[in-house]
């Protein structure tokens, strides 16, 4: 099972992201990718930057795909997981969540944060973590295992 892990500046930076673009009353995504091969959270890519109308029907539906394969082959990135937020603290998935995976790829990650991230304090832990299994079925990561861990980096590392 791949596991990753994300600096505190990351994280940040993914939950403001989603806040900013939930504006509490909208579902925001975002992707969290990796350099080829490492386990390290790279960069974050927000679903608006490859599809402005992503959040327009309130729920997500992107339409960038293409570009943001584009992108990953350009800069040597692959998907870790995908993130979404949802309006209550329920983060179970939805009808549409479990079939309609944003990448239709065994072992891909998806991640649901609740109550639009309208809390910057908001941990993994809070958030509910799914493996897709292919053939639109999808397990749950037990909280006691979840394949995504905060880190804390030294003055200076570049995040
Ligand atoms: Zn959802």
């Amino acid at each position: 099972m791949q596991k990753s892990t994300i600096s505190f500046t990351q994280w940040f930076k993914l939950i403001h992201g989603l806040k900013k673009r939930s504006k509490g009353i909208r579902e925001s995504g975002a992707f969290l990718l990796t350099k080829l091969g490492s386990s390290r959270i790279d960069r974050i890519v927000f679903y608006d930057q490859f599809d402005k109308s992503v959040s327009d029907t309130g729920i997500i539906q992107f339409k960038g795909g293409y570009d943001f394969y584009i992108y990953l082959g350009e800069n040597d990135l692959e998907v870790f997981a995908d993130i979404h937020t949802h309006p209550t603290e329920a983060t179970n998935q939805s009808w549409s969540d479990r079939s309609h995976p944003m990448i239709r790829t065994k072992g891909h990650i998806a991640i649901i944060a609740p109550e639009f991230a309208d809390n910057l304090f908001l941990t993994p832990n809070d958030c509910s973590f799914y493996k897709y299994n292919g053939e639109y079925k999808w397990e749950k990561f037990p909280k006691s295992s979840l394949p995504l861990t905060l880190k804390i980096r030294k003055h200076g590392y570049n995040t």
